[in-house]
């Protein structure tokens, strides 16, 4: 194994052994954590002509775990993700749902060793349909442009990167027909300027699909 290889593995270790929250031993997220994130869930206050529900504020517990997840593969934590998810997503409908998630940068996925934010989702569609709310991912979106990812860039930086950053699978598109009563939403680990997911659901109403909201596992404090 490469050093660094070996140090990271360390590290997953150490850190799937403390709570994501508040680093207590024995348990990725200990129920105190838990409970403080899961009763933050609701609608989100961004201005956009459709919805955006959040599982919990993108700060402190919800911040750490998040991170924990993506960048040091801990991945115990996709189910409370998921289930935040899950939350989010009913605020916004009880009924038959269809999520889109937003296709990661291949770079991101070769380092993480995954899509992370699909595995959520995925939990989240299976959390909701044991809960009586079908749900399952549809693919429609691919990325078009990659111009590399967001981290240190101002609202505006964003916005001029993400332009045309992803386009519609058409063959995913023509299976909507088989979906009649579902509605589709747009889902995404972390809301910050929603610039990301605005575009997702531009390029979706491009292609004449209805999103009928956007739902996030966590999203910053309101600015808009
Ligand atoms: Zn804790």
């Amino acid at each position: 194994m490469q050093r660094g290889r070996l140090i990271d593995a360390c590290v997953d270790l150490v850190l799937s052994r403390a709570c994501a929250g508040c680093q207590v031993l024995g348990t990725t997220l200990c129920p105190n954590c838990w409970a403080a994130m899961a009763q933050q869930v609701g609608l989100h206050p961004m201005r956009t002509p459709w919805p955006v529900a959040t599982g919990a504020r993108y700060e402190n517990l919800a911040k750490a775990a998040i991170i924990a997840h993506k960048e040091h593969g801990v991945r115990s934590l996709t189910a409370p993700l998921g289930t935040l998810l899950a939350g989010a997503i009913a605020t916004l409908t009880r009924g038959p749902t269809l999520l889109v998630t937003i296709p990661p940068h291949r770079r991101s996925v070769q380092a993480r060793g995954a899509d992370t934010a699909l595995l959520i989702a995925q939990r989240a569609a299976r959390v909701l349909s044991r809960a009586h709310q079908p749900a399952q991912i549809q693919p429609l979106l691919r990325r078009g442009l990659d111009n590399g990812k967001h981290v240190g860039r101002t609202a505006l930086q964003r916005q001029a990167a993400i332009d045309g950053a992803f386009q519609t699978r058409p063959e995913q598109i023509a299976k909507l027909k088989n979906f009649a009563g579902y509605r589709i939403i747009v889902v995404d680990d972390v809301i910050t300027t929603g610039a990301t997911t605005q575009e997702a659901v531009r390029t979706l109403a491009a292609a004449g699909v209805q999103v009928a909201g956007v739902a996030a596992v966590a999203g910053t404090p309101a600015r808009w």
